[in-house]
């Protein structure tokens, strides 16, 4: 496992990059109707940057690069989802750290979880990324299938447009954010299908 490290650090950063890059303008559109519209370049912008420090990320081991990238993240992504994501990966990091060798990574990734709920001060069903990482989360903690998991986020993405925005700049439209996906919880959904599809390459 100590030498697939820097591959899989690689691999999870390109995939990620990718999936972005391909989703940009989809991600702009989806926040243009109850946000900004800059959800997709503020998710590149952040790809970019990580992708940018890919080699001396690959070097460090595993729960010290994942805690790298979050505030890599933290640093170049404005907006609202550079420090929520920024958050989830510097908490994975710091937990897989502690917990070393016995890491459970569904534990690893609900204490990470509930660090993003803290910092955006938000709860599931506020019409967030969090509607799909709590998802992914039961998910994992289930021992679901990667293909399973990956389809669990999309459906959980695809639910926040019944839901009422509470937390962001879509909280303003208040019921007029019903019956729009969230960019967020849409962002989260295509990672995580794209690291589901990843790992089980
Ligand atoms: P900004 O809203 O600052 O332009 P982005 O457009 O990049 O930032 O990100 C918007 C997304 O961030 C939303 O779709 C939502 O999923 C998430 N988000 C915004 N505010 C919060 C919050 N307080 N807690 C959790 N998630 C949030
Ligand atoms: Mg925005
Ligand atoms: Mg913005």
């Amino acid at each position: 496992a100590v030498q697939a490290e820097p591959v899989l650090v690689a691999g999870l950063i390109e995939v990620c990059r990718a999936t972005i890059a391909d989703n940009t303008d989809h991600l702009c559109a989806l926040d243009r109707a109850i946000g900004d519209g800059d959800h997709g370049t503020n998710m590149r912008r952040g790809c970019e940057a990580v992708s940018a420090e890919g080699e001396s990320l690959s070097s460090l081991p595993f729960p010290e690069a994942v805690e790298k990238i979050g505030l890599t993240l933290v640093m170049n992504v404005g907006g609202a989802a550079g420090p929520l994501y920024g958050t989830l990966l510097m908490e994975i990091g710091r937990e897989l750290r502690k917990s070393e060798e016995k890491a459970d990574f569904s534990q690893v990734l609900k204490q990470a979880i509930d660090a993003v709920a803290r910092r955006g001060r938000a709860h599931a069903g506020d019409k967030t990324l969090l509607d799909v990482l709590y998802p992914v989360h039961a998910a994992l903690a289930k021992r679901s299938p990667l293909g399973d998991i990956a389809r669990k986020a999309e459906r959980s993405a695809d639910r926040t447009a019944a839901m009422k925005a509470m937390r962001g700049r879509a909280a303003y439209l208040g019921d007029r954010s019903i019956g729009h996906v969230d960019p967020g919880a849409s962002s989260c959904a295509l990672l995580t299908t794209a690291i589901c599809r990843y790992l089980g390459e």
